[in-house]
């Protein structure tokens, strides 16, 4: 089976076996604990619906086939993916090298909480993997990357850092949010573990938040899945559902998404009131050789610099009708924002401007909408500009 026959199929083939209910989508299984006929043993395998529940179930093997991942992981949101992650596979002690320019919740939930429990972190310019190698301690255990990166949309190169891994027993854990699985798997170019904000493409409707983390090894899948129960960071069964529903159509969605931030992209960059556009896409992008090299599409997010200031951005923002002037990303409709004082706001701004997050810098995430409808009002709210 391809991608986009697995992401509707499996985890709900209907049940057809004498006295099954035969349901083509999975039922929403309420219940919090499972009754049992002995004892010593879960009738189908069910007991409690933080140990397991059905519907999870489902979710978690379609989130596993997505990767081309043996297992699959389903969590309350991002973050606690990525805190059990952490909290399972690192002890006290430990150093992780990690992307310079990690997702803001990412580095918060590192820097604040996690560094509490004795883990150290160091940030590298990961867009060169020698940057990765250089920072390796004797208590390095695992490499941190994100890629593309957001707002700036920088890449790193998944095999080549996980190589350098594998040669040290460094887990290599990649969030491959921004891409989806539909356009990048970091597993099949050699990475250990995979792991998603399901509020973003994979709901892709705005409506749901939620986490996954998909891998192949046994022995650590086995340890997360102890600590998913353990910590109990776990998604709702309607949160299930609408993350299930939302991947039938990912396949379809991300080609709409990759279409229209193209033309964005290329639309952008021929404006003379634009600096500089951030698409992984566009020929001029530093890193657009490796972009093909291991994605099989550039995504729906893109970032741009304005020319002019602050006030400038800002009347911009305004003016514009169809982008939702919002923060998250990866849902049908397209939303705009301003890194400096949304999403990064938190980031001081010596350290923004050491990255290169400017103020003049605005990101979309181009939605499924028309692409007409908004090249049109980007080019009302610039013209005016
Ligand atoms: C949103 C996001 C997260 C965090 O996920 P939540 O579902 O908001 O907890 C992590 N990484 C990336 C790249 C994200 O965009």
């Amino acid at each position: 089976m391809r991608f986009a026959t697995k992401a509707i199929h499996i985890g709900e083939e209907p049940d057809l076996r004498e006295g099954g209910s035969g349901d083509v989508v999975i039922p929403i299984h309420m219940s919090s604990t499972f009754a049992r006929r002995e004892v010593d043993k879960p009738t189908g395998g069910y007991e409690y619906s933080r140990t397991g529940n059905p519907t999870r179930h489902a979710l978690e093997k379609r989130l596993a086939v997505l990767e081309n991942a043996k297992y699959g992981l389903a969590f309350a949101s991002g973050l606690a993916a990525e805190a059990t992650l952490a909290m399972s596979l690192l002890k006290n002690g430990d150093h992780v090298v990690a992307f310079d320019d990690l997702y803001g919740g990412t580095r918060r939930l590192f820097n604040q909480v996690i560094s509490n429990f004795g883990l150290e972190f160091t940030y590298v310019d990961a867009r060169n993997p020698i940057n990765v190698e250089k920072a390796i301690q004797k208590n390095t255990r695992m490499f941190w990357l994100e890629t593309p990166t957001n707002p700036l949309m920088k890449l790193c190169d998944i095999k080549a850092i996980s190589e350098i891994g594998r040669e040290r027993n460094i887990l290599t854990v990649v969030d491959n949010t921004f891409m989806s699985p539909y356009f990048q798997n970091p597993l099949d170019l050699g990475a250990d573990v995979a792991l998603h904000s399901t509020t973003k493409y994979l709901g892709g409707h705005s409506d749901v938040v939620g986490g996954a983390i998909m891998l192949s090894n046994e022995e650590l899948y086995r340890k997360l899945k102890f600590s998913q129960n353990a910590i109990g960071a776990v998604p709702s069964p309607f949160d299930c559902f609408l993350v299930l529903r939302g991947i039938k159509t990912l396949a379809i969605r991300m080609e709409r998404h990759n279409f229209n931030a193209q033309k964005i992209a290329m639309y952008l960059e021929s404006h003379p009131k634009v600096k500089k556009v951030n698409y992984p896409g566009l020929e001029s992008h530093p890193q657009h050789e490796l972009a093909k090299r291991q994605m099989s599409g550039f995504g729906g997010m893109l970032s741009f610099e304005i020319d002019g200031n602050l006030t400038d951005v800002k009347a911009f923002l305004k003016r514009v009708r169809i982008f939702a002037l919002a923060e998250s990303l990866g849902g049908v409709e397209s939303l705009i924002e301003h890194p400096a004082s949304m999403t990064h706001a938190s980031i001081p701004q010596k350290e923004r401007e050491k990255i290169g997050i400017k103020d003049n810098l605005i990101r979309i995430s181009v939605g499924i909408e028309d692409i007409e409808d908004l090249t049109e009002d980007l080019t009302q709210a610039l013209n005016k500009a």
